[in-house]
C-alpha cells in the first residue's frame, strides 16, 4: 500500500496529526504497536494539566490558545467532554524563584506570558489564596498565587480515541497492533516495515513516543530520555473542599521541588496527584510498572499530609507512565537528518498534551503546504544545538 503520510505512532501526537491530515483528504495511514488509547505510552491517566500562559517559554503560548480551540472543536464535533476549564492554581513561596522544566522562575515566567499575551489571571498573596483556595494549606505568609481561569484539564484517552474515530470517519486507514520494526527511505519515498508486511509513503510521522529513539536512532539516541513517572490517586475524606470549582494544581516547594494535581473528574471520589522524576531513567521495554504501598506511603507525607485538606492516605489507583525528555525539556520536531521523508515528533519532556492538538494541525498545514501552519521552529535541531 502507498499512502501520501504514513503516521507512526497513534498516541497525543499521532492521533492528532491523523485527524488533522485526514480532515484535509490528504491519504494517510496511522500504525500502532498497541491499540490506542491505552495505558503502555505516555498518555494515560485519565487527565492532563494544560494551561495558557506557557511558564516553558513564549514558542508554547500559541500552540496552546489554538489547542484550546481544537478541542472545543471536537467536543463539537463529537459530543465527548474532552477540556475542563476549571481553572490553574500555582503556589509558589514569593522569596524563591522556583525550576520547572528548565525554567529557572517557572511561575515568574508563567505570569509574564500572561501578562503578554493578555491571557487573564490573577496573582493572590497568602491572605487570598486562604480565603479563596482553604484546601491548599502548606503554605506561610510567604505564599505567592497564579491563577489562570481560562485553565484546567484535558482527558486524553478520550482526546485520542476522538481524533482517530474522526480521522478513520475521513477516510485514514488505521493499524492497531502493528509495530514498525524498521524506516528506511528510497528513491520513491520511506518505507516503513511491520510484521505483516511493508508500507510506503511520500512522507512518514513518527511521534512513537518514549520508543522514539530505539526506531529512529540518530540524534534522538542522544537527545532523549526515559523517565519513569508515578501516579498516585488519594480518596478524599472531605469531598466538599475539592467541589466543582477546585482547580488544578502545580504546587512549587522551595527552588526544586514540586507536585502537581487534579480536583476529581466526574464520578471518583479522589485526586490525583503526582512530582516529575528525572533520575529514574529507564528501557521502555523493562519498564517497572509496579507501585508499592511504600511509594504511595512516602508520596502521601511528603506532598499530602498538611498540604492539601480533606484527602486521606487511602491510595484508590496508581499508576506508571513515562517522559520522553530532551536536555533543554523542549520538544523536538524537526526532519530526520539520515532518513529523508521522514519528521520525528517527541514532544513531551512532561508537558505535551496540552499542545498535542495544535502540533498535529501545524503538521498537517505544513505538509499541505499552508503557509498559515504554526511556526515550529523553535522546536528544531539546530534550535537545539544552539540552546
Ligand atoms: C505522568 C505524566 C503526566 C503528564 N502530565 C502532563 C500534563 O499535565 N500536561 C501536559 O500537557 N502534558 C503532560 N504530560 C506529557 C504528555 O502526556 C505527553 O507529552 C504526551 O502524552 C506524549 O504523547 P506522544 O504522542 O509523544 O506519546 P504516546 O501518547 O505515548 O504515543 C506514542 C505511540 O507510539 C506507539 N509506538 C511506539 N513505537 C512504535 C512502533 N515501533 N510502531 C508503531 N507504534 C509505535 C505507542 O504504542 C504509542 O501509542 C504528562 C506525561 C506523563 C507521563
Amino acid at each position: 500500500m502507498h499512502y501520501d503520510v504514513i503516521v507512526i505512532g497513534m498516541g497525543a501526537f499521532g492521533a492528532a496529526t491523523l485527524y488533522q491530515l485526514a480532515q484535509r483528504g490528504v491519504r494517510v495511514a496511522g500504525i500502532d504497536k498497541f491499540s490506542p488509547p491505552h495505558d503502555q505510552g505516555s498518555s494515560h491517566g485519565d487527565t492532563r494539566i494544560t494551561r495558557q500562559a506557557i511558564g516553558e517559554g513564549a514558542a508554547y503560548v500559541p500552540l496552546a490558545l489554538n489547542a484550546h480551540r481544537i478541542w472545543r472543536e471536537l467536543e463539537a464535533r463529537s459530543g465527548v467532554p474532552l477540556l475542563e476549564t476549571c481553572g490553574m492554581l500555582m503556589l509558589s513561596d514569593s522569596r524563591v524563584a522556583a525550576r520547572g522544566h528548565g525554567t529557572a522562575d517557572f511561575a515568574g515566567q508563567t505570569a509574564a506570558l500572561a501578562q503578554r499575551f493578555g491571557i487573564a489571571h490573577e496573582l493572590l498573596d497568602a491572605a487570598a489564596i486562604a480565603q479563596r483556595f482553604p484546601q491548599f494549606t502548606g503554605y506561610g505568609p510567604h505564599a505567592l498565587g497564579y491563577y489562570e481561569p481560562g485553565a484546567g484539564y484535558v482527558r486524553p484517552e478520550r482526546a485520542i480515541e476522538v481524533q482517530l474515530q474522526l480521522a478513520r470517519q475521513a477516510g485514514a486507514d488505521l493499524f492497531p497492533n502493528r509495530p514498525a520494526t524498521s524506516i528506511a527511505s528510497f528513491a520513491g519515498g520511506v518505507q516503513v516495515h511491520t510484521a505483516a508486511g511493508t508500507l510506503t509513503a511520500n512522507r512518514v510521522i513518527s511521534c512513537a513516543g518514549m520508543w522514539s529513539a530505539g526506531l529512529l536512532g540518530g540524534p534522538l539516541q542522544q537527545l532523549l530520555k526515559v523517565c519513569r513517572q508515578k501516579l498516585y490517586w488519594f480518596e478524599l475524606d472531605e469531598p466538599q473542599r475539592f467541589a466543582a470549582d477546585a482547580p488544578v494544581y502545580i504546587l512549587f516547594d522551595g527552588d526544586t521541588d514540586s507536585c502537581y494535581g487534579f480536583p476529581p473528574i466526574p464520578g471518583e471520589n479522589a485526586i490525583k496527584i503526582a512530582t516529575e522524576a528525572y533520575t529514574d531513567i529507564c528501557d521502555p521495554d523493562q519498564l517497572d510498572r509496579s507501585i508499592s504501598q511504600a511509594d504511595a506511603d512516602a508520596m502521601y507525607e511528603r506532598h499530602v499530609a498538611g498540604r492539601l485538606a480533606g484527602v486521606s492516605r487511602r491510595l484508590l489507583k496508581s499508576k506508571v507512565c513515562t517522559y520522553t525528555i530532551t536536555p533543554d525539556f523542549n520538544f523536538l520536531i524537526d526532519e530526520h537528518p539520515e532518513l529523508p521523508g521522514v519528521t520525528m515528533v517527541s514532544a513531551c519532556s512532561g508537558h505535551g498534551f496540552k499542545h498535542s492538538a495544535a502540533v498535529g494541525e501545524a503538521l498537517a498545514m505544513r505538509y499541505c503546504g499552508d503557509s498559515r501552519a504554526a511556526d515550529l521552529s523553535a522546536f528544531s535541531l539546530i534550535a537545539k544545538s544552539g540552546r
